[in-house]
């Protein structure tokens, strides 16, 4: 079992200082999550390892999910992509099936807590049953340009809960309620993230069949237009000119999304029969492969041209990797340009950007040391546990100055 302890000495002392502290005082009360699924997706994963952690610290922690059918989810997914910008249709009673599902799975949830953190729109009409405690309202998708007749109905419920938190300022919309901006973290101790042995990395690089003769470009990307997988093969093959090197596109082949299989077809026929593109298809539950594939990298791509946090940028930075992103979504809260990595807007910048990598090993280390040491301040999970706790106390104790809490 994970403890809180195992932080230290890879987590700021300070982060852990203040969430035994706040702990402390939060001893004993009741924390509720509710989202919509137990597996897959970057909540369900932080949920997974942040609800043990608290349970050790002393706090009554349980993750509920809500229950729904197939109709259930296809509204939801609507909501979702409809809060993102994409028009989608929907009928009064496609509003009134969302409610209801939340109705019925608030008759066998229990509600009661001191604090209940509900993540994202499915569950968002659970308000309506509260009972007790403080509610907070977790989204954590980009809503800063909404359908708006999808986010009115959605701020219906948003709007009464005691406040909302947000991943990144710029994908927050304006509400009357107290509003906190909390960005996604990673978990240094999972397989995705934890220290991995040159002969674990190696046995890796061999089961793909990347020899390791050159340098290695990669992107980790679900393949996706907006993850500009074809960008970045022009942008390897520019660099190509005057710089040997391989590529590697890993990802996976999203069997729920439709699309992704005429992805993978275009970027296969685009890469043609280069021996030095290496396009590889991970299965579900690649943890352990994509923490080799991203140690083995000399340069990490994450070239999107739409981007949600973007948490590859913040896995292949705390590796200690010089990562060339995009200046999309949360990608420029990560990268400081020319400090812990770069921002490019273009083919072109990416595939200068690499070079400058590539021909310069002394600063690329220093880009990959600055960006480890960034991770380690601001996206480890112990941070995004400290913001939680602090969120929750400081809602418990409005309207008292910070010397009477
Ligand atoms: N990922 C994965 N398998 C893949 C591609 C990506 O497990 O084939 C992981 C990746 O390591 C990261 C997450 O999925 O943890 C993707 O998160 P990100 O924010 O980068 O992009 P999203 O896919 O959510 O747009």
């Amino acid at each position: 079992m994970i403890r809180l302890q195992d932080y230290t000495g890879i987590s700021p002392k300070a982060d852990l200082q203040l969430i035994y502290k706040l702990s402390d005082r939060l001893s004993k009360k009741r924390f509720l999550h509710i989202n919509s699924t137990k597996s897959g997706g970057g909540v369900a994963e932080i949920l997974n390892r942040m609800t043990p952690l608290l349970d050790g610290l002393g706090l009554a922690v349980r993750w509920e999910t809500i229950e729904g059918d197939q109709r259930f989810f296809s509204i939801t997914k609507k909501i979702h992509n409809a809060l993102q910008g994409l028009q989608e249709v929907f009928t009064d009673d496609m509003w009134a099936y969302h409610e209801a599902i939340n109705a019925k799975n608030a008759e066998t949830l229990d509600l009661d807590a001191d604090v209940v953190f509900v993540h994202d729109p499915q569950p968002v009409p659970l308000i309506k049953f509260r009972r007790s405690g403080l509610w907070i309202w977790r989204c954590h998708i980009d809503v800063s340009n909404p359908v708006r007749e999808v986010w009115e109905r959605i701020s219906t419920y948003a709007g009464s809960y005691d406040a909302a938190i947000f991943s990144v300022s710029k994908f927050a919309q304006q509400m009357s309620i107290d509003e906190f901006i909390i960005t996604p973290t990673i978990d240094p101790l999972s397989d995705k993230n934890r220290d991995l042995t040159e002969a674990e990395v190696a046995e890796v690089a061999d089961r793909f069949g990347i020899p390791r003769d050159k340098p290695t470009l990669l992107q980790v990307s679900r393949f996706d237009r907006f993850k500009d997988p074809n960008g970045v093969i022009r942008a390897y093959r520019l660099v190509k000119k005057y710089n040997d090197c391989r590529l590697v596109l890993a990802g996976s082949s999203a069997t729920d999304d439709p699309e992704g299989d005429a992805v993978i077809r275009e970027v296969k026929e685009f890469a043609g029969n280069d021996p030095d593109i290496h396009i590889l298809l991970l299965p579900a539950f690649s943890d352990r492969d994509i923490n080799a594939l991203q140690r083995m990298a000399t340069v990490v791509l994450q070239k999107s041209l739409k981007e949600g946090f973007g948490l590859t940028v913040t896995e292949a930075m705390w590796k200690g990797r010089p990562v060339i992103g995009g200046n999309v979504g949360g990608i420029p809260s990560q990268i400081i340009s020319g400090v812990n990595g770069f921002l490019v807007n273009s083919e072109e910048g990416a595939a200068f950007r690499i070079r400058q990598i590539l021909n310069d090993p002394a600063m690329a280390k220093g880009l990959g040391d600055n960006a480890r040491q960034y991770v380690r301040n601001n996206f480890l999970i112990t941070r995004q546990i400290r913001d939680y706790l602090f969120v929750w106390y400081a809602m418990l104790n409005r309207g008292r100055t910070v010397m009477e809490m």
